[in-house]
């Protein structure tokens, strides 16, 4: 590959199959030439968040991967929403957090930071989020999260006042070929 940039990668299913949404993510992902799967973090469940007076939705899987990537970030977040179609994901435009068969989100790409209208790096609500750092940090405690951040990983977790309940779930997610 040529000259490549590591990347962090949320993925997120509460609808079907969720552990077998997870691995196709993983395998697309892996796949393709210009991309290269290093870290998978465990798989947790938590409750999904919802906007006051919207109805419960069904738990979620999460986890965390780390890849090695030849793309830019705009070419990556394409390749990611189309894994997400190709997984079957409807996108509903009416409702922000409807349940979904695949979520994919771009957390950090190298220590680029960037805000256009189609992708924010790193990724705007990560601080916030139980689910999502607790995954990244398993397999990247001491990565620094670059501006408006300026923190390590680790510290965002210990600092995180997300009160939802993530816990480590039985499915695993074990690197492609191996
Ligand atoms: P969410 O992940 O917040 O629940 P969606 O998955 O529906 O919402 O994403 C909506 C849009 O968010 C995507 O089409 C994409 O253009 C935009 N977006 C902005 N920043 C990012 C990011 N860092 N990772 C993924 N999508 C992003
Ligand atoms: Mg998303």
């Amino acid at each position: 590959m040529p000259k490549t940039t590591r990347a962090y990668i949320a993925l997120g299913s509460n609808l079907g199959n969720r552990s077998a949404f997870l691995r196709a993510a993983v395998d697309a992902l892996n796949e393709h030439a210009r991309i290269q799967v290093t870290r998978i973090s465990s798989v947790y469940e938590s409750p999904a968040h919802i906007l006051p007076g919207q109805s419960p939705l069904p738990d979620y899987l999460n986890a965390v991967i780390e890849c090695e990537t030849s793309f830019s970030p705009s070419e990556l977040l394409d390749f990611c929403l189309s894994v997400e179609t190709s997984q079957g994901r409807i996108r509903d435009n009416e409702t922000r957090w409807a349940a979904r068969t695949l979520d994919l989100d771009l957390l950090l790409f190298g220590s680029q930071t960037l805000d256009s209208n189609r992708l924010t790096l790193p990724h705007p609500r990560l601080d916030q989020r139980k689910f999502v750092l607790i995954p990244l940090a398993e397999i990247a405690p001491n990565l620094m999260v670059p501006a408006p951040f300026n923190q390590i990983v680790r510290y965002l977790l210990e600092t995180c006042s997300d009160l939802s309940e993530v816990v480590i779930s039985d499915n695993v997610l074990t690197m492609p070929g191996a």
